[in-house]
């Protein structure tokens, strides 16, 4: 079962990343990968043309806005996003609303190595898993 992933990570995490996904290669190559600008070039220097890589355009220009839209039309099922904890980033509104819209749509969410390694080793990893969705209809249809 091909899954979308996302792959994103702010610049000091993004070695970390690269050498998840090297390690990790196999079983990646399999699935279609969707980056941000910049770690998506990584991410093709490092496994190389045979991953079929989806870079869009880099986070803080409007990369992670455009992750978050594909997350709200159902087209990503997984999202491993290393950012940094220990720095504010220029974006940081940006990178909050890819948290957030991940939560509402409850995709699996990394967000760190950790957490990236029991979604890869999961057996829902490479079996066909739909996500519940929650019901936002009394949302939708609140009195206005
Ligand atoms: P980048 O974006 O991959 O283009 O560096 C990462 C991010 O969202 O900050």
């Amino acid at each position: 079962m091909s899954k979308r992933i996302s792959l994103v990570a702010h610049d000091t995490r993004k070695k970390d990343l690269v050498e998840w996904a090297v390690f990790n290669q196999k079983q990646l190559i399999e699935h279609e990968l969707i980056c941000t600008g910049s770690t998506g070039r990584l991410i093709r220097e490092a496994l190389g043309e045979s991953a079929h890589i989806t870079a869009l355009k880099s986070g803080p220009l409007g990369g992670d806005q455009q992750m978050g839209a594909l997350i709200a039309d159902n087209k990503i099922d997984l999202l491993i996003f290393l950012w940094e904890p220990m720095e504010p980033q220029p974006h940081d509104v940006d990178v909050k609303a890819l948290l957030r819209l991940s939560t509402v749509y409850n995709i699996p969410m990394a967000c760190n190595l950790a957490t990236a390694d029991f979604l890869i080793s999961s057996p829902l990893f490479d079996s066909d898993y739909e996500p519940k969705r929650r019901d936002y209809s009394d949302y939708l249809n609140r009195k206005l």
